[in-house]
């Protein structure tokens, strides 16, 4: 009986397990002869381990590995150095097929358990040719250590605890450069640092942006005041030791909230945007703007989107969630007009300024609520042959879905970044049949995948 072998189990209990599944989160997941569930971080399917116990619930507990006994076939050596405290990579210590495996079985496990969605095709996920230094955007918060010391890096899993990272191998070698330069301008100024609990200190986050294919990089400082301690000196180790850099921000953020950016920028360099491709299209984007974080695998995904919208130049392609308009504007050629929607003013600037750009004159940016703008366009007889929906992981509202249904598009193409929420709003599609979903891997090394799923109208037959 799980209760009573659950009286079993405390903290700091030492178990032997043998790991046969995984969280959506990437921890590895074995059960106790008496079936009481552990969850294992940093584990493999196939492990068979020692494990410590280190919290204990109702009828699951977590636990950590003390001792691999027989490493799973998955297992590879990990090649960073701070994997093991670091909560950002969670499946480093596996290989990247199997990482593929286990990120094809929660898109398919979504899909038909929270879905309850059983003829959908599921392709395989499209992998990135490499699963490092992919990423062109880092949120790095800036800490204190023991002896006093700043402290630059990412927090332990689950956890906002900052391991002192040198490097990510996430990121391109030049964000190194970058948190060095801030390290040496934090010695030699002493400026404070932010204290959570406290919420005394200046400095909060490092965030740095990387245009990959023209080279650009805007280094923001996200401060909890308007002003840093000696910005010339800043300005100048910058743009003395970083090439391409376009534009140095601050950004103030004096809330006490786990949100990283405040609302205002200050430019102290440069200028507020860095520009990058995709698509053979380029793109400004400024520092609040959302922009997809792997570049070459957001070119695939939007490819996807792409066929799935099957344009032929005679639609309305309504963009929901459109950011700073990529998705929409690199559909444009092929649709008669493109309506984006978003609800963060600066996206919806860049989204304007990058249609002007690229020389499109198709498209139109509304800036608002997606339930809400939706509902007025239906109001006012708008009717888009194709959707395009691209939520954050939350998903969407169910009002915005009856509004989308309302509409009668032909078809819906629903880009998402968390399979649970996209598998929930699949089922509230109630008008509209998922054919079809590709998962995209733009986030390898993490437990989370992107996927594009297909959604045609059912036509009721009228007899
Ligand atoms: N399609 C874009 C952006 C996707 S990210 C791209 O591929 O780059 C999701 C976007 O939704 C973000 O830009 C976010 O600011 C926006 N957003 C979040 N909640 C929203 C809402 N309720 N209404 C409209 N946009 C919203």
């Amino acid at each position: 009986m799980i209760f009573g072998a659950f009286m079993n189990i405390k903290k700091n209990d030492l178990i032997n397990l043998n790991i046969n599944g995984m969280t959506s989160e990437g921890s590895g997941v074995g059960r106790t002869e008496d079936g009481i569930v552990i969850f294992v971080p940093n584990a493999a399917v196939g492990d068979e381990l020692s494990v410590r116990i280190v919290k204990t619930h109702k009828k699951y507990a977590f636990g950590k590995i003390e001792l691999i006994i027989a490493p799973s076939e998955d297992r590879i050596e990990t090649d960073c150095p701070y994997s093991k405290q670091c909560g950002g990579c969670v499946y480093r210590h596996i290989s990247y097929k199997s990482e593929l495996e286990i990120k094809q079985n929660k898109v398919r496990d979504a899909i038909t358990k929270i879905g309850g969605l059983e003829n959908v095709k599921i392709n395989p996920v499209i992998g990135a040719e490499s699963p490092n230094n992919y990423r062109n955007k880092a949120q790095i918060p800036v800490g204190c250590s023991q002896d006093g010391n700043a402290i630059l890096g990412f927090y332990a899993f689950h956890s906002h605890r900052i391991v002192d990272c040198q490097s990510c191998l996430l990121q391109p070698p030049i964000f190194t450069d970058v948190m060095n330069v801030v390290r040496k301008y934090i010695k030699e100024t002493k400026e404070s640092i932010y204290d959570e609990t406290t919420h005394k200190g200046n400095l909060r986050h490092l965030y740095i942006r990387y245009g990959e294919v023209t080279g650009e990089i805007m280094v923001c400082l996200v401060i909890n005041s308007e002003k840093i301690k000696n910005e010339a000196l800043l300005v100048n180790l910058l743009s003395s030791e970083i090439r391409g850099l376009k534009s140095i921000v601050l950004n103030t953020n004096k809330e006490q909230t786990n949100v990283i950016l405040g609302s205002k920028n200050h430019v102290i360099f440069g200028s507020e945007t860095i520009t990058d491709e995709l698509c053979g299209l380029k793109f400004k984007i400024s520092p609040l703007s959302f922009y997809q974080v792997n570049r070459r695998q957001a070119e695939r995904l939007y490819n996807i989107a792409k066929k799935y919208a099957s344009l032929s130049g005679e639609e309305i392609l309504l963009d929901l969630y459109c950011g700073t308009g990529t998705i929409g504007l690199t559909m444009a050629h092929k649709a008669k007009k493109v309506i984006g929607v978003e609800l963060v003013p600066q996206a919806i600037d860049d989204a304007r300024k990058n249609a002007e750009l690229n020389k499109i004159n198709n498209a139109q940016f509304i800036c608002g609520e997606a339930k809400k703008a939706a509902a007025d366009m239906k109001k006012q007889g708008i009717k888009p042959d194709v959707v395009v929906i691209d939520p954050p992981r939350k998903g969407c509202d169910s009002e915005l879905i009856t509004t989308v249904m309302d509409m009668e598009p032909n078809l819906i193409v629903y880009v998402s970044c968390d399979p649970a929420t996209l598998a929930r709003d699949l089922k509230l599609f109630t008008q509209y049949k998922a054919e079809e979903c590709t998962p995209v891997d733009m986030f390898p090394r993490t437990a989370h995948v992107e996927c594009v799923v297909l959604m045609s109208r059912v036509y009721e037959l009228s007899i």
